[in-house]
């Protein structure tokens, strides 16, 4: 069973392989450069819940600032924020430096499953990637891609995620002790590029002849997902403050706390949203307060509509924060949510 197909997927890969920025050729040995597990586990802890496109430019920023484990963890933690803003779910940039420091203290990277599973942010999938990718283990790697293939080549009907045990032993299964990191990309490309979530390519699939779910004609509604509950409406209020002071025009921004949402990222101050669903709090300053209109978001678990306030500074804002130059706001590492809340404050600014 394994090489019936894992032969011809790795022939289809050697021949379509994506060209990825951490990615090594397909086929080629494992690189000498000590800085290779390196890039392989920044590259996987980016594109945790993280689409390729978003991920290559921070990829590349990163490795050009930090270009190897030891340069992160000499980095601050404020730094490290400030360059992962933007790219999302901001507890694997505080993890990043964690175990960045972890693994410059122990003299590099463990390398196995079970030794990389113990660093901040790694949970099966990512260590499997790593030991497989990094380091040539048989580890099994099952991201969303790999689910979908396995449980199309399979035709597993039952649905997520009671399938996944299923999922995770036939793609043991088909895992081959040799060549496993490029096994485990051949799967994600092959899910990302032919096996689509809609309309799978079948005709261009190297898999198709063994392809029960194709053969069936059910493919496409596989794997079976679970019934969709609806994500709840949350409503905030942040606070655009501004004086001209001796840098020019200033906006008074606050660092959220370590823990919670976007916890440790530099934001405008708000009023609580991400723990009251109906943005009551106070401003953090008295006077004329001018409503500017709302902006969007959306996280994985809730709707968010921040309406955005904006008042000229008389005095300094109650609570700890800093005044920030609007000329270097750019700088501020500000997560997409205030970022969009500023654009809102600087279009209506004119
Ligand atoms: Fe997916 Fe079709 Fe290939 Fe089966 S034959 S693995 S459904 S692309």
């Amino acid at each position: 069973m394994t090489a019936s197909i894992s032969d011809p997927l790795l022939d289809w890969y050697d021949r379509n392989a994506r060209a990825l920025p951490w990615r090594n050729p397909p086929g080629a040995p494992l690189p000498a450069d000590p800085a290779w597990p390196y890039r392989v586990w920044l590259s996987e802890v980016m594109l945790q819940q993280t689409t390729v496109a978003a991920v290559k430019p921070y990829f590349e920023a990163f490795t050009a600032r930090w270009p190897d484990v030891e340069a992160l963890a000499a980095a601050g933690e404020d730094e490290v924020m400030a360059a992962w803003a933007g790219l999302g779910y901001y507890s694997r940039a505080r993890n990043l430096v964690k175990a960045a420091r972890e693994v410059a203290a122990r003299g590099g990277f463990p390398d196995s499953e079970e030794d990389l599973r113990k660093l901040p942010g790694l949970g099966a999938y990512t260590a499997a990637a790593i030991a497989a990718i990094a380091f040539g283990r048989c580890a099994v790697v099952v991201d969303a891609n790999v689910e979908r293939v396995v449980a199309r080549l399979f035709g597993i009907r039952e649905p997520l995620p009671g399938a996944r045990k299923q999922i995770r032993e036939r793609a043991g299964a088909i895992t081959p002790d040799t060549r496993a990191g490029d096994f485990a990309q051949a799967m994600m490309d092959l899910g990302s590029q032919v096996c689509t979530t809609k309309a799978p390519r079948c005709l261009l699939c190297p898999l198709s002849a063994q392809c029960d779910g194709r053969e069936k004609g059910i493919a496409e509604s596989l794997p079976v997902k679970p019934a969709k509950t609806a994500k709840p409406e949350r409503r905030g209020t942040a606070f655009w403050i501004e004086r001209t002071g001796e840098a020019g025009r200033e906006v008074w921004l606050v660092t959220r706390p370590g823990r919670g949402m976007l916890g440790g990222m530099r934001a405008l101050p708000d009023d609580g949203w991400s723990a009251q669903a109906d943005g009551s709090g106070q401003p953090p300053l008295a006077g004329e307060w001018e409503d500017l209109g709302a902006v969007r978001h959306t996280f994985t678990h809730a709707h968010l509509t921040l309406a955005v306030r904006r008042a000229q500074a008389q005095g300094e804002p109650t609570g700890d924060g800093e005044w920030w130059p609007l000329a270097r706001l750019d700088e501020a590492g500000l997560p997409t949510l205030f970022a969009k809340a500023a654009r809102l404050a600087l279009a209506r600014a004119g």
